[in-house]
């Protein structure tokens, strides 16, 4: 349910998200002015009993006072998921009253850990700031306790829809997918997406990466899913699914594991001199 102080009017937000519907009751969010491969895909899932929103963006600008205003939620409780607990997901979490994470990131997020989320934002990444001297160095997650713990197999259920939730590590220690398995919709996150992987932040661990990478592969051997609803960039098939997933595993040696420590050990002095060493 939405606290009465995240519906104050703050017309700010009306031009900073844009919504488009993907198919019925399922709406695609994004924040315009955020311009990064770092931007994510905002999934608004109506329910007959409550609806769901799947990450929450950076919260530079109010979403559900946004969703409120454009008439795609405020009837029924909504609660906010997110698929991982890095910045670009999380940060609009604190808007929402009822909030949703998997269990090994709740500690994280509790605490508000800015390393943990990997929060790293630049200014030319916002088009436009969100007030006069806004600087993207100031920029970091708050903490949230959240609602739900989340587990593999748990299911949220929005009455006339039931989502799956499925740990698929990796990427971060708490990613998870979300697998609508009635439509045979897979809401990704950052577990597979069109583009190159990252498992070389905080917390992310190639031999988990590889085991949820093949996890993926049996949805798709078991005709489990047909579309996949990533956290970035574009949706795509079980064929673009199940050639993402494969590739990741074959190149998953021990030379990508070498390269994958080095790089995450300095991304980790990186995040930490960035938001914890001045
Ligand atoms: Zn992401």
């Amino acid at each position: 349910m939405l606290s009465m102080s995240t519906l104050l009017p703050d017309p700010s937000y009306l031009d900073w998200f844009c919504w488009e519907e993907v198919s019925n009751g399922l709406y695609l969010i994004r924040e315009r002015f955020f311009e990064a491969g770092k931007r994510i895909n905002i999934w608004l899932l109506q329910g007959s009993q409550r609806d769901l929103v799947i990450d929450t963006g950076l919260g530079l600008r109010n979403l559900p006072n946004y969703l409120v205003s454009v008439g795609l939620i405020g009837h029924k409780p909504v609660l906010a998921v997110v698929t991982n607990i890095r910045f670009d997901h999380s940060g609009g979490l604190h808007h929402f009253g009822r909030v949703a994470v998997h269990r090994a990131e709740a500690n994280a997020l509790m605490r508000g850990d800015n390393f943990e989320t990997a929060t790293c934002l630049y200014d030319w990444e916002v088009k436009r700031p969100p007030h006069r001297g806004w600087r993207a160095k100031n920029f970091k997650v708050h903490s949230v306790a959240p609602d739900r713990i989340l587990d593999d197999g748990d299911i949220i259920n929005l009455g006339n829809r039931q989502l799956t939730v499925l740990h698929m590590p990796g990427h971060s220690r708490g990613s998870i997918c979300l697998h609508d398995q009635e439509n045979r919709i897979l809401f990704s996150g950052d577990v597979v997406y069109n583009g190159t992987l990252i498992d070389w932040l905080p917390s992310s661990d190639v031999s988990d990466y590889v085991q949820s990478c093949k996890r993926l592969m049996t949805l798709v051997d078991k005709n489990l899913v047909i579309k996949v609803l990533p956290g970035h960039f574009d949706t795509f098939d079980a064929e673009r699914l199940y050639n993402l997933a494969s590739n990741y595993v074959a190149n998953a040696g021990v030379c990508h594991k070498m390269m994958s420590s080095v790089a995450r050990y300095i991304a980790s002095i990186t995040l930490w001199w960035k938001n914890y060493g001045r």
